[in-house]
This record gives structure tokens, C-alpha cells and sequence, in this order.
């Protein structure tokens, strides 16, 4: 056999041959066809004959809500990947709205996750496993169909998820947990809250899971290459939010086991926003980042940004004096017009026309995508964020300069909560 990552030795997944990710059929499947098409047939019938602008907003907060907090923190960067810790109980609230997305028991997805992940990784596997066929036929086949290997790799799964007995209980009746919300839905506001926050709900998340995973493996951008693998991840920009963060696929290629998955500035993140949140009200900790996970040789980077993780020597950090955040200190700083403003920032959402655009013509521009954060330094001292944004906004005239005192007070209060969510030892 090829010879292996040595990563791969860490997965629950073991293979003593190639084949047994390669050789098998890919087989109708009654059970997903009839649970998908009964969704779909009454989310489109029920839609119609139920529909309102209540049972609409109950889709959308329903969904919102089971995406973020269910399949991003429950199943997948808890259970999944335990990238992170927290109390038990919210480890099974998390899990139990993981599988309200209506895909599988919560075993269930981590063997199909982790059998996916480990094939991926290897230099071949079945174009089931890596989503390698055209676009219709990848449809039917993962939303229809089921993979039936011949020889299925072993998956050891570790007495804190196996022996569990309120996820053993969830996976023979993940079907069933359907039942309890939509009674509640119905108790709320009747068949209409049913059909949208049950049934389309569950069609949304099912179809997007496989939209996303499909294109995840096909198309997007990229900062890393895990050598010889079978195939790459991608990241897809626009699906940050609709998919609370796990667009980021490239950096989860890269970085599976990081709780983080918008790796860089401008590649928003939601479950990790939310991550932070849950820390500050004490209900996680123990965050897993990059540069905790052991090393792969493997890995490559293939753009400035993937050197800032892997190659982090030549991106000496540099030493501004930062001024402190105080609505004072900013505010002695507007009125004392500092001349030869200079900003760097990482462009990440606002990029160089639409900043010359809000900042005028009087401060100079550079954009470094490394950076992650925005930083103004003026001759002898330095600012950040928001504030230094109105700081500079200030250079315009006279106008501007008045539109920047009003704004000051929220810039700085906006950024001191940015800054008290952050990781890093604080600038404020
Ligand atoms: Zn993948
Ligand atoms: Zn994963």
C-alpha cells in the first residue's frame, strides 16, 4: 500500500487496503428518497395551501437557528471534532438541534463525516466519498442513494460518544425527534408553522448540506494543498453566512481539528462569533486553534495568507505603540487633527475603492491581507479598528470631521466589545 500521512493515524477511520474506500456500489436508498421527497412534497403542497409571512419568519429563524447552533457547534465542531469544551448539558442541547437538521442520528453523521474526511485524505477513494461526479448525479446520489463499500473501513468511535445513551436513544429515533418541535410549532401557530419551520426547514438543510459539500470539493478558494489527497477543499465566500462559517472549507481541509474555521480577515464566521460569545457568558473554553494542532507535512500553503499559519517565522509581528481605547483618547485625537495618516488593513471586507472612497484622498492606503486588524498610525502613535477609521475619515474637512465626532462614541464602544471577544491579550 501507499505510503500514508502520518495525521492519518490519529483518525478513528483504519484501512489496511485502498480499496476498501474504492471498491463498492452505490445503491438506491427508499429510506432517503421517501424521507426527503415527504418533506419536500409537503413543504411545497403545505407551502402553498398553509402559507403565511409568520410560518416564512418561523423558517427562517428555525433554520438559522438548528444550522448555527445544531449542525456547526453541535455536530460538527463538538461531537465531530471536539474542538472545543463545554458543560454537558450544552453539549446536548447543541447535539440534539444538530440532528433536528434532519440528515441522520448523531453516530450516524460522524461515521459518514469521518469515513468522507479519512477518504479524502487518502490518494484515492470512490467519487461518492469526494463528490467527484457531475452536478445531477452527484445530487441523486447523495441525497438518494447510499455508498455500499465491500469492504467498509473500521471506525473506532471512543466510549464518550459510543456508549452514550442519549445518542444511542437519538440515533434509532432521529426521525422522530422531528415530532416534538413540530408539535410545538403546531401548538404556537398551527399547520402553517408546522409545513415551514418542519418540513421546509428540513429540505432546505438537507439539499443545502449537499450543496455546500458539493461545491466544497469543486470549486472555490483555496490557501492550503494537502499533498496527494484525493481531493481539495474550497472555500465559498458567499456561503459564510448562510452556512454559519463551515464554507471555509480549504482551511477545514487544513485544519480539521480548529474551532475556527474563518481562518482570516473578512471570512466571517458565525459559529466562531458565536463560540466567543458562549466564552464570555462562561459557557465554553478549551478553543482548539491552528496552531495547536500538531503539525503535517503534508500541508502546504499556496498563497501569503497560508504562510501566516505555516510559515509563521517570516511574518514577524510587528510593534506599533497602539493608543489606549478610550472615548477620550480618541476624541483629544480628532480635536489635535494628527497630519500623515497611514492605514494599513486586510481589506478583508472593505477593499481599497470603497476605503479611498470613505477616507478621501489625504491618507495613505496600503492593503495587507496578513494584517487582522485595521491599524492607522499617525506620526508618533497608532490606532485601530472603527475609531481609526474615523479618525481618518476626519482628514476630509470640516464636514467629515463633525460626522466623526458624532460617530466616535459607538466606533469605540463597538471595537472595546470587539477587543473584549477577542482571543488575544487585548489592545484596549
Ligand atoms: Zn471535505
Ligand atoms: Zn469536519
Amino acid at each position: 500500500m501507499h505510503h500514508l500521512p502520518e495525521s492519518l493515524n490519529q483518525h478513528r477511520v483504519s484501512i489496511t487496503d485502498l480499496d476498501s474506500v474504492c471498491d463498492g456500489e452505490v445503491r438506491f436508498s427508499p429510506t432517503k428518497f421517501l424521507w426527503l421527497g415527504g418533506m419536500a412534497s409537503a413543504a411545497i403542497i403545505g407551502g402553498i395551501w398553509f402559507f403565511s409571512w409568520s410560518g416564512f419568519a418561523v423558517f427562517f429563524l428555525a433554520t438559522g437557528a438548528v444550522l448555527l447552533f445544531g449542525h456547526s457547534l453541535g455536530s460538527h465542531r463538538k461531537l465531530i471534532h471536539d474542538s472545543y469544551q463545554c458543560p454537558k448539558w450544552v453539549e446536548y442541547i447543541v447535539v440534539y438541534l444538530g440532528v433536528q437538521v434532519g440528515l441522520s442520528g448523531p453516530i450516524g453523521l460522524l461515521r459518514a463525516h469521518d469515513l468522507r474526511d479519512y477518504a479524502q485524505r487518502l490518494p484515492i477513494c470512490h467519487d461518492y466519498l469526494r463528490h467527484g461526479s457531475s452536478f445531477w448525479k452527484d445530487a441523486w446520489w447523495q441525497l438518494c442513494c447510499d455508498l455500499n463499500l465491500k469492504n467498509p473501513p473500521k471506525i473506532a468511535i471512543e466510549p464518550r460518544i459510543a456508549d452514550d445513551r442519549f445518542y444511542r436513544f437519538l440515533e434509532t429515533t432521529w426521525m422522530w425527534q422531528q415530532l416534538p418541535p413540530a408539535l410545538l410549532l403546531y401548538a404556537m401557530g398551527g399547520w402553517s408553522f408546522v409545513v415551514f419551520g418542519t418540513c421546509a426547514r428540513v429540505t432546505a438543510a438537507v439539499i443545502g448540506h449537499w450543496l455546500i459539500g458539493h461545491f466544497a470539493h469543486n470549486e472555490g478558494g483555496k490557501h492550503f494543498e494537502v499533498k496527494d489527497a484525493a481531493v481539495q477543499g474550497h472555500n465559498i465566500r458567499l456561503a459564510s453566512i448562510l452556512t454559519m462559517g463551515e464554507c471555509w472549507h480549504n482551511n477545514h481541509h487544513a485544519y480539521p481539528g480548529s474551532a475556527r474555521l474563518g481562518l482570516f480577515a473578512g471570512e466571517w464566521d458565525p459559529g466562531w462569533w458565536t463560540l466567543l460569545l458562549l466564552r464570555r457568558l462562561g459557557l465554553a473554553w478549551g478553543f482548539r486553534l491552528p496552531q495547536d494542532l500538531p503539525a503535517r507535512a503534508e500541508l502546504q500553503s499556496i498563497d501569503r495568507l497560508g504562510d501566516t499559519l505555516l510559515v509563521p517565522a517570516r511574518h514577524g509581528l510587528r510593534a506599533p505603540r497602539f493608543v489606549k481605547l478610550r472615548l477620550g483618547v480618541y476624541l483629544e485625537a480628532l480635536r489635535a487633527k494628527p497630519t500623515k495618516l497611514r492605514m494599513e488593513w486586510p481589506a478583508g471586507t472593505l477593499g481599497l475603492e470603497p476605503m479611498r472612497a470613505l477616507v478621501g484622498d489625504q491618507v495613505e492606503l496600503t492593503v495587507d491581507p496578513t494584517l487582522d486588524l485595521l491599524v492607522v498610525h499617525a506620526e508618533r502613535k497608532s490606532f485601530v479598528g472603527l475609531p481609526a477609521v474615523c479618525l481618518a475619515m476626519a482628514q476630509r474637512g470640516w464636514r467629515a470631521r463633525i460626522v466623526a465626532f458624532l460617530l466616535m462614541p459607538v466606533a469605540v464602544a463597538v471595537e472595546a466589545i470587539r477587543a473584549s471577544m477577542s482571543l488575544k491579550p487585548g489592545i484596549v
